[in-house]
């Protein structure tokens, strides 16, 4: 029987996305799904709430290894957990891991973007390269953990445009593009994403989840 096969006729394996963010747990279904992994994914909204620990890491891979830990231990679930951001050439990779409170608090997706503009105000428009990164982690109650990282690389412009997507997106534009993250579809922008591409790298650990 191939792996395929095995999804599609056994039973819905059980797996938390350590997130209430509706878009990511959207996404997540839908790459296990056109992979042929029959899964139930959940997010935290599905679960009994458990404490949650504050994104302190050096890098995306802890903050998102952590994030999963966290998650498998309160719920006995396999777990997949991520975190991302905008790494500025111009600023030595930062906002990087504090990119969700570049401000100084969490929750000001706008007061983050005019801060690093400001930022940049004279940086010339050949040194404006950026790129969105994710780390997506997998950890199960048996042990296993893999983690995987997914760059989106861009130019940052100097006014927002589009109203779609968050964060950063509006000063975003993706190398081969002309319209910022902000302007592109939803199906467009998950094709491309540091995220998309995080999850996407996740799927062989994931679809492997199904052969114990
Ligand atoms: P988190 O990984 O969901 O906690 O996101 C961290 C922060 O990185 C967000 O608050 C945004 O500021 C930024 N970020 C991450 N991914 C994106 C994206 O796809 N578009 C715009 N901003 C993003």
């Amino acid at each position: 029987m191939t792996r395929r096969e095995r999804f599609s006729r056994g039973p819905g394996v059980k797996l938390l996305l350590a997130t209430r963010n509706t878009g990511k747990l959207a996404e997540l279904r839908r790459i296990v799904g056109g992979a042929g992994g029959s899964f139930e994914v959940l997010g935290l909204a599905d679960v009994a709430p458990f404490p949650e620990a504050p994104e302190t890491g050096a890098t995306f891979a802890e903050n998102a290894l952590a994030k999963a830990r966290d998650a498998v231990e309160a719920t006995g679930l396999p777990a997949v957990a991520d975190d991302s951001g905008l790494a500025v050439d111009a600023l030595n990779g930062m906002p990087g891991v504090l990119s969700a409170r570049w401000i100084g608090r969490h929750g000001d997706d706008l007061g983050n973007l005019e801060l690093l503009l400001g930022q940049l105000a004279d940086v010339p428009d050949e040194r404006r390269g950026a790129a969105f990164v994710c780390a997506a982690a997998l950890v199960t109650p048996a042990g296993l953990e893999v983690v995987e990282h997914g760059e989106w690389r861009g130019q940052l412009v100097r006014a927002p445009r589009g109203d779609g997507g968050f964060g950063y997106d509006p000063i975003f534009v993706p190398d081969g593009e002309e319209r910022t993250s902000a302007e592109l579809a939803p199906e467009e922008k998950d094709a491309a994403s540091h995220r998309g591409r995080a999850f996407r790298a996740l799927l062989p650990a994931l679809l492997s989840l199904g052969d114990g």
